[in-house]
């Protein structure tokens, strides 16, 4: 994959900015791929490899001289590329040069500050729930028994993670500091690396007799039952907040919240836009040509409505308010009732006949499909002027 020898590298590519790019562009395009591959983040060894290389296009780019080379075709890198490779050889890509930047992509610019041990008690994770209702409900609101499986204080220890009667002890690996740090000799100079203690994974003390109950998490798993009051007009994907009642957190930390997301069951009859209701309802051609009086069942009543005399299909009626009701103020939604009109698809003998002089009545001509050939014929002879 690498012909290092044959061609020059593309540098620019692997940092992924332009020829153009500014000393500072490369230096924030180097920190978030540094970020993003460094072995301790991301151990696949493809990430390694990738992580070398984005060192040795900083390398390369952040020096003003090596990156002339580039700019000529050439590669600083590369055995007798015309620049002086790195002690480390080329590729080996000095693991310590841009030492200092890797520091600040890691720890924002204050490298070797303060960090200190890691607390045990940490916040609890949120949790997520969903909860399925029919329209009903989430029209009128709802009180909705719902049951959680999640992390809660453990009562034996109250949290602590220790066996009744015993304390944490200082971690003897790093004297309570959490974290190990170590020198190292580089042509750079000495360079202190810290590291949190994987003795006491960072805390800085252990548990040297954890508590039964909980093997020294301050919190065992458990399920639970309760109830969330579900508020009249809420809407599929709105997420309800029930503060602290999400999972209590490693050392008995603050719990979490808990969010109930709602999931609306699709309606038979009604589809919901909004807080407005759609449905549809067929009437047959003669009452749509006649007019007629309707009963429509909403969510909560019947209502009676008048079709007028001459409508048409896809025609819609409104009903005020007969939706659902306003999550915030008051008020609700509209029902709109479209009108599909239906035409009779068998008719009688009888039937046929007394259509077919209410067409002529109205001086409607109704060419017989049998007799002339269909409309396409009919069509037809019309554009060759035989109509
Ligand atoms: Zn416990
Ligand atoms: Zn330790």
């Amino acid at each position: 994959m690498r012909t290092r020898n044959a061609v020059a590298r593309d540098y620019y590519g692997i940092l992924g900015v332009s020829r153009e790019a500014s000393d500072d562009e490369i230096k924030r395009a180097y920190r978030k791929l540094a970020r993003q591959f460094h072995p301790d983040v991301n151990p696949d060894p493809e990430a390694q490899e990738k992580f070398k290389d984005i060192n040795a296009a900083y390398e390369v780019l952040s020096d003003d001289r090596k990156r002339q080379i580039v700019d000529l075709g050439g590669d600083p890198l590369a055995p007798g590329g015309g620049g002086a490779g790195g002690p480390g050889g080329p590729g080996g890509a000095g693991p310590f040069v841009g030492f200092q930047d890797i520091m600040d992509a890691f720890f924002g610019g204050a490298a070797g500050g303060a960090r200190g041990p890691r607390p045990r008690t940490r916040p609890g994770a949120d949790a997520i729930l969903r909860l399925e209702l029919d329209l009903h409900e989430t029209a009128f609101g709802v009180e909705a028994p719902i049951t959680v499986d999640t992390a809660v204080l453990c009562t034996t220890c109250a949290g602590a993670g220790t066996a009744a009667g015993t304390h944490l002890a200082t971690c003897e690996a790093c004297g309570g500091r959490g974290e190990v740090q170590s020198v190292q000799r580089t042509f750079l100079g000495q360079v202190v690396s810290a590291r949190p203690c994987t003795v006491c994974q960072g805390y800085g003390t252990t548990i040297p007799h954890p508590c039964p109950t909980c093997a020294g998490d301050g919190r065992v798993r458990t399920r639970r039952s309760l109830t969330v009051k579900i508020p009249a007009g809420v809407e599929d994907g709105m997420r309800i907040r029930l503060a602290q009642q999400g999972e209590v957190g490693p050392g008995g930390g603050t719990a979490g919240d808990l969010y109930v997301e709602i999931h609306e069951r699709p309606h038979d009859v009604y589809s919901r836009k909004g807080d407005d209701l759609h449905c549809r309802v067929t009437v047959p051609m003669t009452a749509a040509a006649l007019g007629t009086r309707l009963t429509i069942k909403t969510l909560d009543s019947e209502e009676t409505v008048d079709v007028k005399a001459g409508t048409q299909p896809g025609s819609t009626l409104r009903l005020r308010a007969r939706g659902v009701p306003h999550l915030r103020g008051t008020g609700r939604g509209d029902l709109y009732v479209h009108l599909d009109v239906r035409t009779p698809t068998k008719l009688d003998a009888d039937q046929e006949r007394m259509l077919r002089d209410f067409a002529k009545t109205r001086g409607e001509e109704v060419a017989e499909l049998t007799k002339q050939g269909g409309f396409f014929s009919r069509m037809r002879d019309a554009f060759n002027g035989h109509a």
